[in-house]
């Protein structure tokens, strides 16, 4: 499977239009492009939206580090917890479903 570029990532404002995300290395990841819908009446608000991509983007890898250790952390204590026992009030439901949706979001990022 192939990695993604080295991070960290940065991000630039190139222009009112687009951003650009670039890797450590300052090799270009991603553009980011204002939404289709600007005008100059609502473009404030568009090119801030473009920027809140662009560095939702560029955070991605620290994002998915993170994610990663807290799912390998959860996973561990699930371990030592053990399985719902909702007879005696014990449940793990809860950080369950957590897991799930921390491993469909780390499959989403590496495409497994
Ligand atoms: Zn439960």
């Amino acid at each position: 499977m192939a990695q993604h570029m080295p991070g960290p990532w940065k991000w630039t404002d190139n222009s009112w239009a687009i951003s650009t995300v670039y890797d450590a290395k300052w090799n270009p990841v991603a553009e980011c492009r204002i939404n289709s819908d600007a005008t100059e009446d609502n473009q404030d608000e568009f090119e801030a939206q473009k920027d809140a991509n662009a560095r939702l983007i560029a955070a991605a890898p620290e994002l998915l580090e993170a994610l990663k250790e807290a799912r390998d952390y959860v996973r561990q204590d699930l371990k030592n917890i053990g399985p719902c026992e909702h007879d005696v009030g014990h449940c793990v439901c809860g950080i369950l479903s957590m897991l799930r949706r921390m491993e469909e979001a780390i499959s989403k990022a590496e495409a497994r």
